[in-house]
């Protein structure tokens, strides 16, 4: 310690640089502007189908979390950022998902008291994972849940939900799988018949699968282990052991898809990687992602309300990881959104400043996104530079018009505005006085 600051002190040894933490990125220009192209999408689209944003925090309980999503799961066992609050020794967790918070809220605020909710949300999560493409220890999810309607329609209305945002935001080929999870006393005569099935093949069963035979049987079907493959599919099937109600559901929820040309694919071992599920569970996935290729998934859990401490009432969602969708895009070969201004400002003298930027401020105010050019600066008043240097700026910056704020004009009241993409050095002048006038002749047709 001492060491180091005398180091300082004396300015011989330079501060070694700091890292961000791994599997946590920085979402920079130009890439951010996709970001927020795709969030702009997703508040426009949620308008429309009547959906309400909500807030809430990145921290909650530890207990929230091990309570909703279930002690033998993925997150839970392994992947939670979790910390005790030094101040008063708090359980703490960084969310991994948005679900289990969004349930606390509303029941903590007594939201379903005047009716079911139809809410959304978009922001970080935080998961210990082993980072690689698709796969990061900060990713985003945007998230829609419908709380307190029991109705298939509703489970279909949040697939449509998903499907246009895949239109809207102009995703290929994503496909939809689909299954029914069923209820609890139905899952249980599954489970059964299951726990025997894959003890006849304990030969084959990794540590995790054994790990989980007695405690979490469901989640063997949802292995990536090639070795497991052959077993897990001719394991019984829990639609088979659905009863009238759990099919008319999944039967209602299939008929709107149909009816509005939603394709989808039945996967009776898709179970989802939370306890939470039952009923309909689904997931979006594309083939042009490799392994990360589910984009979005969800379901009815109709029971977490309760176990949270809630008074009973059903509830559907899904989440989709922005990461993935974004990747998709990009390997889709869609351009950036264009982030060129329409006007770059070149100022030969700093004299020139003040008439300058007031009239920048007109334009902005006018709507014209306009880019100053900005000086060294300095004790040694470099000044703004060369006018040579300025137009190479201007160029760099995609601006379709430099405005010239040249000593001669400006004793004429007057500022020149010179085209710099189409008819290169088309030129004309306009008046200091009225700006407002002539804003609008900027403005890209966007
Ligand atoms: P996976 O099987 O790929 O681990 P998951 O079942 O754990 O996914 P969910 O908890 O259902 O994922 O989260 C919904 C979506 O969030 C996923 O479909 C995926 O697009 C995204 N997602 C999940 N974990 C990550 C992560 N670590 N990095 C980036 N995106 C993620
Ligand atoms: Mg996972």
């Amino acid at each position: 310690m001492s060491e180091s600051l005398k180091d300082n002190n004396t300015k011989t040894v330079k501060a070694q640089k700091l890292v961000g933490v791994k599997g946590m990125n920085d979402i920079l220009p130009p890439d951010s502007a996709r970001w927020e192209w795709l969030e702009a999408q997703v508040r426009g689209l949620m308008a429309r189908y009547a959906y309400r944003n909500v807030r809430l925090p990145i921290v909650e309980p530890t207990a929230l979390f091990v309570r909703g999503l279930g002690e033998v799961t993925d997150i839970v066992e392994k992947e939670m950022y979790s910390f005790e609050d030094r101040l008063n020794g708090e359980q703490l967790t960084l969310r991994p998902e948005g679900t289990a918070g969004l349930v606390r809220s509303v029941v903590e605020h007594n939201l379903l008291y005047e009716g079911g909710k139809r809410l959304y949300y978009m922001g970080p999560m935080f998961r210990h994972e082993r980072p690689q493409r698709g796969r990061y220890r900060q990713f985003h999810q945007v998230g829609a849940e419908v709380l307190g309607f029991g109705g298939a329609e509703v489970d279909a209305e949040l697939i449509l939900l998903a499907n246009d945002l895949w239109k809207v935001l102009g995703l290929k080929d994503v496909r939809l799988e689909l299954n029914s999870l069923g209820q609890p006393a139905e899952r249980q005569a599954h489970r059964a018949a299951l726990i025997a099935h894959l003890e006849q093949h304990s030969d084959v069963l990794d540590e995790e699968a054994k790990r989980r035979l007695h405690s979490n049987p469901l989640r063997i079907l949802d292995t990536k282990n090639p070795a497991m493959q052959s077993v897990v599919e001719a394991a019984p099937r829990l639609l088979d052991f659905l009863g009238e109600a759990s099919l008319a559901h999944f039967n209602a929820v299939k008929a709107i898809l149909d009816a509005n040309g939603v394709a989808y694919s039945i996967n009776p071992r898709l179970v989802r990687g939370m306890d939470y599920y039952n009923l309909t569970v689904f997931e979006f996935i594309t083939t042009r992602l490799g392994s990360q290729g589910t984009i979005c998934g969800g379901g009815r859990y109709d029971y977490l309300i309760e176990q949270v401490g809630g008074k009973p009432a059903p509830a559907v969602g899904w989440a989709l990881g922005v990461e993935r969708v974004l990747e998709l895009i990009k390997e889709q070969g869609e351009a950036l959104p264009d982030l060129a201004p329409d006007v770059y400002a070149i100022i030969p003298e700093t004299a020139a400043l003040p008439v300058a930027m007031q009239v920048l401020q007109t334009l902005r105010a006018c709507g014209v996104s306009a880019q100053m050019h900005a000086g060294a600066g300095g004790a040694g008043g470099e000044g703004m530079g060369s006018m040579k240097s300025q137009f190479k700026k201007a160029d760099a910056s995609g601006a379709r018009f430099a405005l010239v704020f040249g000593a001669d004009e400006l004793a004429q009241g007057q500022v020149s505005v010179k085209s710099l993409r189409d008819g290169e050095g088309v030129q004309r002048s306009e008046s200091l006085s009225r700006v407002a006038e002539w804003a609008h002749s900027l403005q890209s047709s966007l």
